[in-house]
């Protein structure tokens, strides 16, 4: 019997290397899997400028997974490269499928500066040059000493980038491309031409960049054996480079992947799917503001919109949803992180429905105690595993009102006692006749959140009224049902 899947985000952004993220992971396998959890997404696990203090996506050397004395320790923040290794076996043994983090957009904390040719780019559009070109030293050269030529001798230099923001013989930051160089077209058209996004950016025209990280890929599949990647900052990524770098690395074995596109845009997502002949699937940025704006309208949102221009409606089959991630909490550059008091109303929309992909976020589910985010995982683990037993059969919805919107899950029979109603209101609570179909007729309810008390009884039609409080959801199943 196939369970629905539902990934976890395993790190947010102040997690701290005492935390030691991969031993965590290993000793929560067994907890992840009893919670529900089928997929489990890990952080950049490579050595990072900033060493065991940066996240990760500050790429220094792709090889390093916490291996080498390189940026001031052998682990990076999250450990050592067996203790990641370690994990993922665990993680494996408990049924657990682990997506790695990839971050190709740039490299930072290059070893030595070279003097490049490079003309400056006005900062809101790119393809207007604002200098002639001239001399600058860019910080380009990556030697690895460390590390020694093993598993490659790939040596990054000026050559394999397209451009930087940071002039260390005039001490001056801007958007500098280095003569020669084009901005890589297929990228997103903001600010012109968003190619550019940090550190040296790398040049995917470049022959040698291209087969170098398809090395690099083969390399990482077989030393870490994932089985999906989450592909960081795509918009400022050559599209053709990373559906024909996917394609290699899915020659290999069947890999899930999932890109982050960061735009509220559905247009800009529809495009790139189209670009990337759909194959790879995207985070549903439209459907994290969507549930971020609804958090923030008072009970004034009109709830029958709230999946108006996203994703999961627009191309169901290739969508991530998600509520929030380690770049929308608070004290993050994008942030815009969904008000608690609706958590547990945007858990219910990702995790409830038929389409898409959930993933959950490790700050929402065991707090983020550096900003006073308390951990809602007695409430996250209700809707999971509502998710799980419940959330199977047909979808029907009911999003008629302003505030109180409805969906059935039908159930099937393959799946024994599933089927369910999900209502919520963002303003006042109340009822909602329903109709929950044939199967689930003449049969009692209750609110498996808790949150109201009463049963429901539904007719020989399959009718009953089925109630939420206010700024709240309830979600009914089969009073009875198995799993009590
Ligand atoms: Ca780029």
């Amino acid at each position: 019997m196939e369970k629905n899947r539902t990934l976890m985000q395993y790190f947010e952004w102040y997690t701290k290397p005492e935390d030691r993220l991969w031993i965590k992971a290993n000793k929560n396998a067994n907890y992840l899997q009893a919670i529900g959890i089928t997929d489990i997404w890990l952080p950049p696990a490579y050595k990072a400028a900033g060493g065991k203090y940066n996240a990760g996506y500050a790429v220094y050397d792709l090889y390093d997974l916490g291996e080498f004395n390189q940026k001031g320790s052998i682990e990076t923040k999250y450990g050592t490269k067996d203790e990641y290794i370690e994990a993922i076996k665990e993680l494996h043994n408990k049924n657990i499928k682990v997506y790695a983090d990839i971050v190709l957009n740039h490299k930072i904390g290059a070893d030595e500066p070279e003097t490049v040719y490079a003309s400056e780019e006005e900062k809101q559009n790119r393809n207007i040059d604002t200098t002639l070109p001239k001399k600058i030293e860019a910080w380009t050269k990556y030697n690895f000493e460390a590390r020694n030529n093993k598993y490659s001798s790939f040596k990054w230099n000026y050559t394999h980038f397209n451009g930087t923001d940071w002039d260390e013989s005039g001490r001056k930051n801007g958007i500098f491309r280095f003569s020669g160089k084009h901005w890589d077209k297929n990228v997103d058209n903001e600010n012109g031409n968003y190619d550019y996004l940090m550190g040296a950016d790398i040049d995917f025209n470049n022959s040698e960049v291209v087969e170098e990280l398809k090395t690099w890929g083969k390399w990482y599949l077989e030393t870490t054996n994932v089985d999906g990647f989450r592909l960081d900052a795509v918009k400022h990524i050559k599209s053709d480079f990373m559906a024909d770098w996917i394609k290699t690395m899915r020659e290999i074995k069947q890999l899930q992947c999932v890109g982050e596109y960061w735009s509220r845009d559905i247009n800009n997502l529809k495009k790139y799917i189209e670009k990337t002949n759909s194959t790879i699937p995207l985070f549903d940025v439209p459907l994290h503001y969507n549930l971020y704006d609804a958090s923030n309208s008072k009970g004034n949102y009109d709830m029958s919109k709230i999946l108006e221009n996203t994703l999961v409606k627009e191309n169901p089959n290739l969508a991530v949803t998600f509520v929030d991630n380690h770049d929308t909490e608070p004290g993050q550059a994008l942030f815009s992180y969904v008000q608690e008091w609706f958590k547990p109303l945007a858990y219910s929309i990702i995790l409830l429905r038929k389409y898409g992909m959930p993933c959950v976020f490790y700050g929402d589910y065991y707090g983020i105690p550096s900003q006073n985010v308390n951990a809602m995982s007695d409430k996250l683990d209700k809707i999971i595993k509502a998710r799980q037993y419940f959330a199977y059969g047909e979808e029907i919805d009911y999003f008629n009102d302003f505030n109180i919107i409805a969906w059935v899950r039908t159930g099937d029979e393959e799946h024994i006692d599933s089927g369910l109603v999900a209502i919520m209101s963002d303003g006042p609570g109340g009822g909602k006749t329903i109709n929950v179909g044939k199967n689930l007729a003449n049969t009692v309810f209750y609110d498996y959140t808790g949150n109201v008390k009463e049963t429901v009884y539904v007719d020989n039609e399959g009718n009953g009224i089925f109630y939420c409080n206010g700024g709240s959801v309830s979600i009914w199943v089969k009073k009875g049902n198995i799993y009590n």
